[in-house]
């Protein structure tokens, strides 16, 4: 029977100046299995970030501000706890893989010492020195990289293979869930493909559950099992990854993500790129957040924030669906 590890419910975070409020995650829910792999996908600015951010509540500590919902890993809410207990969960128990290996990574430390650190910190079963240096070694070889290499500088190694030493450190203390943002955006194609399948290798071995974030749909359909395609703060279709990839019909938005998809295996469809951008997020159009871009917009798109439909496969939050609509049948 699949274990839930994580739920997600009714989450909204703003960012708040003296001169604005941003809304920046608006009511999201969601749940994730040990074992699977949750793919966010959007745009910048979408909120993907800062919903993963929440998570680990690693927001910007003067603006960042989680208004309301909970956030339940392994039964218990993160949102309740301190901020020593949760200094024991980051690194431990939920880990995270940021865009960029450069920045993720201290240059004036070596490599080995990086993955030591985490261990070392969370050393809870008193590992001795040799147990740690082991560790670190099997860390390396499992991303790919020999041991050896351990006294080695970030700087000495490929775009690709920083990326690797940064799943390295994540994955040092077999974290249970392991959110990764964009781990492989700075990567060229052929380096992309190799880390996503070593990711996805090491993440059934270790049975832990993934969030993968994204902007880019291949990599969903490479590693997901689940999708939820993000708008402005919302989640706005949500389903098993066959089942939006196949589905007959989708939020317009999806629409407009598949539509910007280079087609290589012909010249039968162009691209057709979403036009416009994201709405403003301090201030938020009355209705559907897509409502300015969306081609298919209705009237009353523009006053009443959209019904969601369930087909109990995926849900899709729109008007033109409305007549259709039925219980969330659970996925959510
Ligand atoms: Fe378009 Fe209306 Fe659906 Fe929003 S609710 S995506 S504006 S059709």
């Amino acid at each position: 029977m699949s274990e839930e590890i994580l739920k997600i419910k009714d989450l909204n975070v703003i960012y708040k100046t003296d001169l604005e409020t941003v809304y920046a995650v608006n009511k999201i829910s969601f749940s994730l299995n040990r074992g699977e792999t949750l793919g966010i996908v959007g745009e910048t600015g979408a909120g993907k970030t800062t919903a993963a951010l929440s998570i680990l509540r690693l927001l910007p500590e003067r603006t960042g501000k989680i208004t309301k919902g909970s956030v339940e890993f392994c039964g218990e809410n993160l949102l309740n706890l301190s901020e020593s207990k949760m200094r024991l969960i980051r690194g431990k128990k939920i880990s995270m893989i940021f865009q960029d290996p450069m920045t993720a990574l201290n240059p004036i430390m070596t490599v080995g010492n990086q993955i030591a650190e985490s261990l070392i910190f969370h050393n809870s079963d008193n590992k001795s020195r040799e147990e740690i240096e082991k560790r670190v070694e099997e860390s390396l070889e499992m991303v790919g990289i020999p041991a050896s290499r351990k006294k080695d500088y970030p700087h000495q190694f490929s775009g690709g293979m920083r990326q690797r030493v940064v799943i390295a450190i994540a994955l040092a203390c077999s974290p249970e869930l392991l959110i990764a943002d964009e781990p492989t955006t700075a990567l060229d194609v052929t380096i992309q493909a190799q880390v996503l399948a070593m990711m996805n290798d090491l993440q059934s071995r270790m049975k832990s559950a993934m969030i993968m974030i994204t902007h880019d749909l291949g990599v969903v359909a490479q590693t997901c099992d689940n999708v939820a395609v993000m708008y402005a703060g919302e989640i706005i279709e949500y389903g098993k990854m066959e089942d939006i990839f196949d589905a007959e019909f989708h939020h317009p938005y999806t629409d407009g993500l598949f539509g910007s998809i280079p087609n290589l295996t012909g010249n039968e469809k162009r691209l057709s790129p979403i036009e416009g951008l994201m709405p403003d997020p301090t201030n938020l159009p009355k209705g559907c957040n897509f409502s300015p871009r969306c081609p298919k917009c209705m009237d009353i798109c523009k006053k009443e924030p959209p019904p969601f439909h369930a087909d109990g496969k995926h849900i899709i939050f729109c008007h033109l669906y409305n007549n259709k609509s039925q219980t969330a049948g659970g996925v959510l």
